[in-house]
């Protein structure tokens, strides 16, 4: 089997370390001996649109507006979700692939439109610091940690499934229902979140699913060093 996973801007979306999402995915894809190919778009080349997964990153306001303008010209990410590819968004990727959201002159204008997410900024304080949230999905380990820094609170539609819910730190930053507060989004195939970290490097089981949502289910792996690492943030930060 073989999987194309393209990282699109990180020259752009790529101030907090988000582009190593891709290494996690091809390290994790190949231990199972699946075939890989990264494929790296820097702003101005097409996008292709055979890729499997397609990942984007966080940034800043005006770096996060070029790439979404570029991104909205090329039409190449939305022809690619549309027949099926698989999407992992961070931060100023998730808000951007989101309905709407400020620019960088804080004026509203159209996101994407891959999920209906809808991102507002307020003058309440910028969220800062660790996040944890237990994850939607049943998997052996649902509790998932990043790090967050975004000014953006995000509005999921009715009846749009988050990624999880917040346990410590700000997330969505909007209460969703029965309060809870939600984190990120995930719907089919789509994934958002305002974990960095690497988000996926934190949470191996986070880079499964992403990677299940694109290959079917995977063969087992234990990759012993980055169990350690995420087991740490866990009882760090969830005692
Ligand atoms: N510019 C966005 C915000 O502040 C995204 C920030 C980020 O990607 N970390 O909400």
């Amino acid at each position: 089997m073989s999987l194309t996973i393209v990282r699109l801007y990180h020259d752009l979306l790529g101030t907090y370390g988000d582009q190593g999402n891709a290494e996690v995915l091809v390290h994790r894809a190949q231990a199972r001996g699946i075939d890989v190919e990264l494929v790296e778009v820097t702003p101005h080349e097409p996008v292709p649109t055979s890729g499997d997964i397609y990942l984007l990153g966080g940034g800043e306001d005006g770096p996060q507006t070029v790439a979404l303008e570029m991104l909205r010209t090329d039409g190449g990410l939305t022809a690619a979700v549309n027949s099926g590819a698989s999407v992992f968004a961070v931060c100023a990727g998730f808000q951007l692939i989101g309905t709407r959201l400020p620019n960088s002159q804080g004026r509203t204008i159209d996101g994407l439109g891959l999920v209906d997410v809808e991102t507002i900024y307020t003058d309440e304080p910028r969220c800062v610091g660790e996040l944890v949230i237990r994850y939607s999905q049943t998997i052996t380990q649902p509790i998932m940690t990043g790090f967050e820094n975004h000014q953006g609170r995000s509005v999921l539609g009715a009846g749009v499934t988050p990624l999880g819910h917040v346990l410590s730190g700000i997330g969505n930053g909007r209460d969703g229902v029965d309060c809870v507060r939600p984190e990120g989004v995930h719907v089919a195939k789509v994934f958002g979140t305002y974990m960095h970290g690497p988000a996926l490097v934190r949470n191996p089981a986070l880079a499964d699913a992403v990677l299940e949502g694109a290959c079917g289910p995977l063969a087992e792996y234990v990759d012993e060093f980055a169990e350690a690492l995420a087991a740490e943030r866990r009882t760090t930060l969830w005692p």
